[in-house]
């Protein structure tokens, strides 16, 4: 009996010769915030994209909410109820930030019974702090803009697992407490998240649990407290 919300069981990947993933095993139980930590280039956005459907596994399965997921295509995952973002967001040129906003919101398998949808767009404007660029083109926003444009949008989709890659990159100092606070938020109504992440402080403020990548392998799963007094971590993030 498994109350998993996402278990990931040796997954690999192949890129050529090149085994960036290599036998990756983990999970997320519901109302986790799970940090997937590691070096650059150890395999982070690799990961996420083979969970989230965007790439092929070379080898392992995933599963999500009770499914085999291992070979589902991406939209098919992502109406499952994992909704993803991206390391580099980006934004369609014809649309303003509302727009976006607007088409983020995830229907029932193309019939017209709503589900239920995420927080009001006016509310996400709000928390994110681009109510002032609603009317704006969403290309033309920041970077660190684009990037909570990015989460707002995928937490419209009412998500069962969030999925951030680098969602602090390129975000200013003072909108990341605030980020955390709606993501907190979010995963206190019922939901959970993996997010990958390089600034310490986010991820001791947000992450429940802490998974390090090294090279395609797992080199540690413990509290975010415990990172540092690890000597696998630090020879990682050090480098031999
Ligand atoms: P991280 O997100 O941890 O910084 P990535 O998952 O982006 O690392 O990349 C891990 C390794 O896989 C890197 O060596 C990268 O060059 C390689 N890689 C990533 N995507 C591809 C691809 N589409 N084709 C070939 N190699 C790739
Ligand atoms: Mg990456």
């Amino acid at each position: 009996m498994t109350t998993e919300l996402l278990a990931v069981r040796g997954l690999a990947k192949a890129f050529g010769l090149s085994n960036v993933l290599e036998d990756v095993s983990f999970s997320v139980m519901p109302g986790e915030i799970v940090g997937l930590l590691g070096p650059n280039g150890s395999g982070k956005s690799t990961a996420l994209n083979v969970i989230s459907g965007f790439l092929p596994r070379s080898a392992g399965t995933i599963t999500f909410a009770g499914r085999d997921i291992s070979d589902a295509p991406v939209h098919a995952i992502t109406d499952l109820g994992l909704v993803r973002t991206f390391q580099l967001p980006s934004m369609p040129h014809r649309m303003t930030v509302r727009e976006v906003l607007k088409a983020g919101k995830r229907d029932d398998g193309g019939r017209f019974a709503p589900v239920a949808y995420g927080p009001e767009i006016d509310v996400l404007l709000q928390e994110f702090r681009l109510a002032h660029v609603a009317g704006h083109a969403a290309s033309a926003l920041s970077g660190g803009q684009k990037k909570l444009l990015s989460v707002a949008t995928a937490l419209r989709a009412n998500p069962k697992l969030l999925c951030l890659d680098e969602p602090t990159a390129g975000v200013h100092v003072s909108l990341r407490s605030d980020l955390v606070g709606v993501l907190r938020n979010y995963v206190a109504q019922g939901g959970a998240c993996l997010v990958v992440e390089h600034d310490m402080l986010f991820i001791r403020d947000l992450c429940t649990r802490c998974i390090v990548l090294d090279r395609g392998n797992i080199i540690a799963d413990c509290l975010p407290g415990e990172l540092e007094n690890n000597p696998r971590v630090v020879e990682a993030y050090l480098g031999k």
